[in-house]
Protein backbone atom coordinates (compact mmCIF):
# COMPACT_ATOMS: atom_id res chain seq x y z
CA UNK A 1 0.00 0.00 0.00
CA UNK A 2 2.74 2.51 0.52
CA UNK A 3 6.14 1.76 -0.56
CA UNK A 4 8.54 4.43 0.64
CA UNK A 5 12.19 3.93 -1.60
CA UNK A 6 15.57 6.24 0.21
CA UNK A 7 13.61 9.44 0.56
CA UNK A 8 15.38 12.14 1.74
CA UNK A 9 14.14 15.86 2.21
CA UNK A 10 15.22 19.08 3.55
CA UNK A 11 13.70 22.76 3.86
CA UNK A 12 15.07 25.51 2.21
CA UNK A 13 15.05 28.59 4.23
CA UNK A 14 15.26 32.09 3.49
CA UNK A 15 15.91 33.57 0.37
CA UNK A 16 18.60 33.43 -2.76
CA UNK A 17 22.01 34.57 -0.85
CA UNK A 18 20.86 34.04 2.58
CA UNK A 19 19.21 30.64 1.65
CA UNK A 20 19.71 27.96 4.49
CA UNK A 21 18.61 24.23 4.08
CA UNK A 22 17.21 22.35 6.70
CA UNK A 23 18.06 18.62 7.15
CA UNK A 24 14.86 16.83 8.18
CA UNK A 25 14.61 13.28 6.20
CA UNK A 26 17.96 10.85 5.64
CA UNK A 27 17.27 7.70 3.11
CA UNK A 28 14.15 6.66 5.04
CA UNK A 29 13.15 2.79 3.61
CA UNK A 30 9.27 2.07 4.39
CA UNK A 31 6.76 -0.55 3.61
CA UNK A 32 3.20 -0.37 4.30
CA UNK A 33 0.82 -4.32 3.68
CA UNK A 34 -2.78 -3.79 2.45
CA UNK A 35 -4.72 -4.58 6.04
CA UNK A 36 -1.73 -3.46 8.06
CA UNK A 37 -2.14 -1.13 11.27
CA UNK A 38 1.32 0.69 11.27
CA UNK A 39 2.23 3.37 13.89
CA UNK A 40 5.11 5.92 13.51
CA UNK A 41 6.95 7.32 17.22
CA UNK A 42 9.63 9.81 17.24
CA UNK A 43 10.09 13.19 18.98
CA UNK A 44 9.13 15.96 18.22
CA UNK A 45 10.93 18.02 15.24
CA UNK A 46 12.32 14.24 14.50
CA UNK A 47 10.65 14.42 10.59
CA UNK A 48 7.01 12.37 11.35
CA UNK A 49 4.81 15.19 9.95
CA UNK A 50 7.32 15.54 7.28
CA UNK A 51 7.05 12.03 6.15
CA UNK A 52 3.20 11.87 6.43
CA UNK A 53 3.02 15.12 4.03
CA UNK A 54 5.49 13.12 1.81
CA UNK A 55 3.58 9.98 1.59
CA UNK A 56 0.39 12.27 0.90
CA UNK A 57 1.88 14.12 -1.97
CA UNK A 58 1.97 17.21 0.02
CA UNK A 59 5.22 17.58 -0.06
CA UNK A 60 7.71 16.63 -2.96
CA UNK A 61 10.72 14.72 -1.67
CA UNK A 62 14.39 16.21 -2.60
CA UNK A 63 15.27 12.49 -3.52
CA UNK A 64 13.85 9.20 -3.49
CA UNK A 65 10.41 7.36 -4.60
CA UNK A 66 6.98 6.96 -3.35
CA UNK A 67 4.66 4.47 -4.71
CA UNK A 68 1.20 4.33 -2.91
CA UNK A 69 -1.01 1.76 -3.96
CA UNK A 70 1.12 0.67 -7.01
CA UNK A 71 1.19 4.58 -8.17
CA UNK A 72 4.15 5.82 -8.01
CA UNK A 73 3.53 10.04 -7.33
CA UNK A 74 6.26 11.10 -7.12
CA UNK A 75 7.44 13.74 -9.50
CA UNK A 76 3.41 14.48 -10.28
CA UNK A 77 1.82 17.66 -10.63
CA UNK A 78 -0.70 19.20 -7.89
CA UNK A 79 -3.65 18.59 -9.69
CA UNK A 80 -2.64 14.95 -10.05
CA UNK A 81 -1.74 14.77 -6.82
CA UNK A 82 -5.13 16.30 -5.39
CA UNK A 83 -6.87 13.89 -7.52
CA UNK A 84 -5.57 10.95 -6.27
CA UNK A 85 -5.73 11.88 -3.01
CA UNK A 86 -9.09 11.95 -2.99
CA UNK A 87 -9.60 8.78 -4.57
CA UNK A 88 -6.99 6.88 -2.49
CA UNK A 89 -5.91 8.47 1.04
CA UNK A 90 -8.09 10.02 3.72
CA UNK A 91 -6.54 12.06 6.56
CA UNK A 92 -7.18 12.82 9.92
CA UNK A 93 -5.16 15.76 12.05
CA UNK A 94 -5.26 16.31 15.43
CA UNK A 95 -7.15 19.46 15.83
CA UNK A 96 -9.89 17.69 13.69
CA UNK A 97 -9.97 20.62 10.83
CA UNK A 98 -13.17 20.66 10.17
CA UNK A 99 -14.94 23.47 8.33
CA UNK A 100 -16.70 25.27 11.30
CA UNK A 101 -19.60 27.03 8.80
CA UNK A 102 -20.48 23.61 8.01
CA UNK A 103 -22.46 20.90 9.95
CA UNK A 104 -21.52 17.34 10.72
CA UNK A 105 -23.20 15.98 7.79
CA UNK A 106 -22.07 19.09 5.45
CA UNK A 107 -18.69 18.28 6.34
CA UNK A 108 -18.58 14.54 5.35
CA UNK A 109 -20.25 15.52 2.84
CA UNK A 110 -17.35 17.58 1.35
CA UNK A 111 -15.57 15.12 -0.66
CA UNK A 112 -18.25 13.41 -2.21
CA UNK A 113 -19.58 17.53 -3.70
CA UNK A 114 -15.94 17.47 -4.72
CA UNK A 115 -16.01 14.57 -6.78
CA UNK A 116 -19.08 14.75 -8.42
CA UNK A 117 -21.52 12.58 -6.85
CA UNK A 118 -25.40 13.13 -7.61
CA UNK A 119 -27.59 14.70 -4.68
CA UNK A 120 -29.16 11.45 -3.49
CA UNK A 121 -26.80 9.19 -3.56
CA UNK A 122 -24.55 11.67 -1.37
CA UNK A 123 -27.29 11.81 1.01
CA UNK A 124 -27.63 8.30 1.33
CA UNK A 125 -24.12 7.43 2.03
CA UNK A 126 -23.63 10.42 4.37
CA UNK A 127 -26.60 8.73 6.64
CA UNK A 128 -24.87 5.42 6.14
CA UNK A 129 -21.21 6.83 7.32
CA UNK A 130 -22.78 8.73 10.63
CA UNK A 131 -24.62 5.46 11.81
CA UNK A 132 -20.73 3.38 10.99
CA UNK A 133 -18.93 5.97 13.26
CA UNK A 134 -22.33 6.24 15.56
CA UNK A 135 -23.29 10.04 15.22
CA UNK A 136 -26.42 9.66 13.44
CA UNK A 137 -28.04 11.54 16.49
CA UNK A 138 -25.44 14.68 15.46
CA UNK A 139 -26.38 15.08 11.41
CA UNK A 140 -27.35 18.95 12.14
CA UNK A 141 -24.44 19.75 15.07
CA UNK A 142 -22.01 22.21 13.71
CA UNK A 143 -18.33 21.17 15.33
CA UNK A 144 -18.91 23.47 17.81
CA UNK A 145 -21.39 22.11 19.43
CA UNK A 146 -20.04 18.36 19.38
CA UNK A 147 -17.00 17.13 21.51
CA UNK A 148 -13.80 16.47 20.31
CA UNK A 149 -14.37 12.75 20.46
CA UNK A 150 -17.24 13.68 18.61
CA UNK A 151 -15.41 16.09 16.01
CA UNK A 152 -12.46 13.85 15.47
CA UNK A 153 -15.30 11.08 14.76
CA UNK A 154 -16.79 13.50 12.44
CA UNK A 155 -13.62 13.84 10.71
CA UNK A 156 -13.32 10.19 10.45
CA UNK A 157 -16.30 9.94 8.47
CA UNK A 158 -15.49 12.66 5.86
CA UNK A 159 -11.94 10.36 5.42
CA UNK A 160 -14.27 7.43 4.90
CA UNK A 161 -16.49 8.81 2.88
CA UNK A 162 -14.98 7.87 -0.59
CA UNK A 163 -13.89 4.65 0.61
CA UNK A 164 -10.24 5.12 0.29
CA UNK A 165 -8.12 2.11 1.18
CA UNK A 166 -5.40 4.00 3.14
CA UNK A 167 -5.95 6.33 6.30
CA UNK A 168 -3.29 8.51 7.37
CA UNK A 169 -3.45 9.97 10.99
CA UNK A 170 -0.76 12.68 12.60
CA UNK A 171 -1.49 12.36 16.11
CA UNK A 172 -5.20 11.62 15.71
CA UNK A 173 -5.87 11.13 19.44
CA UNK A 174 -3.45 14.54 20.68
CA UNK A 175 -6.57 16.06 21.53
CA UNK A 176 -8.84 14.03 23.37
CA UNK A 177 -9.22 12.56 26.76
CA UNK A 178 -8.23 8.99 27.95
CA UNK A 179 -11.86 7.60 27.29
CA UNK A 180 -12.45 9.12 23.67
CA UNK A 181 -9.35 7.73 23.19
CA UNK A 182 -9.88 4.42 23.48
CA UNK A 183 -12.82 4.37 21.77
CA UNK A 184 -11.40 6.35 18.99
CA UNK A 185 -9.15 3.24 18.92
CA UNK A 186 -11.55 0.69 19.17
CA UNK A 187 -13.25 2.59 15.56
CA UNK A 188 -9.99 2.64 13.94
CA UNK A 189 -9.75 -1.20 14.53
CA UNK A 190 -13.00 -2.16 13.22
CA UNK A 191 -12.50 -0.16 10.28
CA UNK A 192 -9.31 -2.69 9.73
CA UNK A 193 -10.90 -5.41 10.67
CA UNK A 194 -14.19 -4.94 8.60
CA UNK A 195 -13.01 -2.68 5.80
CA UNK A 196 -9.99 -3.97 5.40
CA UNK A 197 -8.42 0.03 5.61
CA UNK A 198 -4.54 0.35 6.26
CA UNK A 199 -3.93 3.05 8.38
CA UNK A 200 -0.51 4.62 9.17
CA UNK A 201 -0.47 6.24 12.49
CA UNK A 202 1.76 9.14 13.81
CA UNK A 203 1.67 8.89 17.37
CA UNK A 204 3.01 10.46 20.90
CA UNK A 205 0.83 7.86 22.74
CA UNK A 206 2.13 4.38 23.22
CA UNK A 207 -1.14 3.38 23.50
CA UNK A 208 -2.26 4.22 19.81
CA UNK A 209 0.85 2.86 18.81
CA UNK A 210 0.29 -0.35 20.84
CA UNK A 211 -2.72 -1.01 18.65
CA UNK A 212 -0.51 -1.25 15.60
CA UNK A 213 0.89 -4.66 13.86
CA UNK A 214 3.82 -3.01 13.39
CA UNK A 215 5.52 -0.13 14.94
CA UNK A 216 8.17 2.09 13.28
CA UNK A 217 10.53 4.54 15.15
CA UNK A 218 11.91 7.72 13.69
CA UNK A 219 14.70 9.36 15.38
CA UNK A 220 16.48 12.94 13.31
CA UNK A 221 15.23 12.02 10.22
CA UNK A 222 16.51 7.65 10.07
CA UNK A 223 14.10 4.84 11.02
CA UNK A 224 15.00 3.04 14.13
CA UNK A 225 13.92 -0.07 14.66
CA UNK A 226 11.23 -2.13 14.14
CA UNK A 227 8.64 -4.02 15.95
CA UNK A 228 5.99 -6.51 15.49
CA UNK A 229 5.25 -9.90 13.35
CA UNK A 230 5.35 -8.29 9.69
CA UNK A 231 8.10 -8.05 7.63
CA UNK A 232 9.45 -5.08 6.36
P1 LIG B 1 7.56 16.06 13.79
O1 LIG B 1 6.23 15.91 13.11
O2 LIG B 1 8.25 14.78 14.06
O3 LIG B 1 7.47 16.90 15.02
P2 LIG B 1 8.26 17.69 11.48
O4 LIG B 1 8.28 16.80 10.30
O5 LIG B 1 7.07 18.56 11.65
O6 LIG B 1 8.56 16.83 12.79
O7 LIG B 1 9.54 18.65 11.44
C1 LIG B 1 10.86 18.15 11.31
C2 LIG B 1 11.83 19.31 11.21
O8 LIG B 1 11.58 20.04 10.03
C3 LIG B 1 11.72 20.30 12.35
O9 LIG B 1 13.01 20.72 12.69
C4 LIG B 1 10.93 21.44 11.76
O10 LIG B 1 11.26 22.66 12.35
C5 LIG B 1 11.34 21.41 10.31
N1 LIG B 1 10.26 21.89 9.42
C6 LIG B 1 9.00 21.39 9.34
N2 LIG B 1 8.28 22.02 8.40
C7 LIG B 1 9.08 22.98 7.87
C8 LIG B 1 8.94 23.99 6.85
N3 LIG B 1 7.80 24.12 6.17
N4 LIG B 1 10.00 24.77 6.60
C9 LIG B 1 11.17 24.62 7.26
N5 LIG B 1 11.39 23.70 8.21
C10 LIG B 1 10.36 22.89 8.53
MG1 LIG C 1 4.32 16.53 13.64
Amino acid sequence: MITIKQVSHHYTMGKKAKETTVPVLHGIDLHVEKGEIVSLVGKSGSGKSTLLHIIGGFIQPTSGQVVINGKTITGWDEGKLADFRLQHIGYIFQNFQLIPSMTAAQNIELPLILNGTAKQERKQKVAEILRQVELEAYPDHYPSELSGGQQQRVAIARALILDPPLILADEPTGSLDSDTEAELLTLIRKLNEQNGITFFLITHDQEVAAIADRQLEIKDGQMLKVKGVMPV
